[in-house]
């Protein structure tokens, strides 16, 4: 891996032996770069996630080049000949099926491995559907943590939805049309009704629609709703309060003080859960 790359962009691109990662629109086609189109015309060929939805933007904008499939199920056996084209000097435009290649799609994998092999990657950025619905919340953006999609397995699932519980930043989620239902009731459970959430659905489409409401709410707005469409969820953290620590060891240690000076462990839980603005169980449950 070369730790320093002065790439001084004065050479007309793109340039042979360069992995570039085209960030591409997440619904109208014309949020893309005339720089981003320069690189989809001229490049020696397009690895995309789906020859489908690339050619939708190359009709758009007259491009022809050759597409190469690079997606979750092939990128193992992919990269390596990839890496092979960048060897004999090819240019490689990497692109996923919408937004930014690399968030939550195995163009991660291929950037790590042409780096470790001295190439270089540049970056063409365009939109992305976490960023884009993070400042259209309303909602802290400056610090925020992006979980992408949340895991499938039950105890990883509740360790992650346990630290949204008591993130103080915002928190970005993707997740599924047809799991929202779901994945709000599990909000529910962990963070209360109360917290506040922002559901951006269809960003940049004829059909976007933004949801901000608490939790409670969202889950009736949507309850008699058939959900369609690309969803991306902002979570509102919890509001710090004195430079209080919450992490889950103080939650248990100001537990344990509580029920020593008497209070009951219900009690004490429904204590703490107001000043910390975590569900009552979350608290009851560290006992
Ligand atoms: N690489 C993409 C990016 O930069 O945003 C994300 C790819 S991820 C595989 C796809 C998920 O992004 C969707 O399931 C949805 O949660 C979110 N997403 C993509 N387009 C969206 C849109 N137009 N509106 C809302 N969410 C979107």
């Amino acid at each position: 891996m070369k730790n320093i790359s002065l790439l001084s962009h004065r050479k007309e691109e793109p340039e042979q032996g360069i992995l570039y990662l085209v960030g591409t629109p997440i619904g109208n086609l014309n949020d893309i770069s005339p720089r981003a189109i320069n690189i989809l015309a001229n490049v020696s060929l397009i690895a995309c996630e789906d020859t489908r939805q690339t050619r939708k933007i190359m009709n758009k904008f007259n491009i022809s080049n050759h597409l190469v499939s690079f997606n979750k199920e092939n990128s193992l056996k992919k990269i390596p000949k990839l890496i092979n084209d960048l060897k004999a000097g090819k240019s490689i435009a990497l692109v996923s099926d919408a937004g930014m290649p690399g968030i939550c799609d195995p163009g991660e994998k291929i950037v790590f491995h042409a780096k470790s092999k001295g190439y270089d990657v540049v970056c063409i950025p365009g939109a992305c559907a976490a960023i884009t619905a993070l400042v259209s919340s309303g909602m802290p953006s400056s610090k925020f943590i992006f979980e992408g999609f949340l895991p499938k397995k039950k105890v990883d699932r509740e360790k992650i939805l346990f630290e949204i519980s008591k993130n103080q930043k915002t928190t970005i989620v993707y997740e599924s049309p047809h799991r929202l239902k779901k994945l709000l009731r599990e909000l529910l459970d962990f963070c209360g009704g109360e917290r506040e959430i922002f559901i951006a659905r269809e960003l940049t489409k004829k059909f976007e629609e933004h949801v901000s409401y608490k939790i409670d709410s969202a889950i009736e707005f949507f309850k008699e709703k058939e959900v369609i469409g690309e969803i991306t969820i902002v979570i509102k953290g919890i509001h710090k309060k004195d430079n209080e620590e919450i992490s889950e060891s103080d939650l248990k240690k100001d537990l344990n003080e509580l029920t020593n000076a008497g209070l009951s462990s219900s009690a004490a839980s429904k204590y703490l859960a107001k000043k910390y603005g975590i569900k009552k169980g979350i608290i009851y449950n560290l006992n």
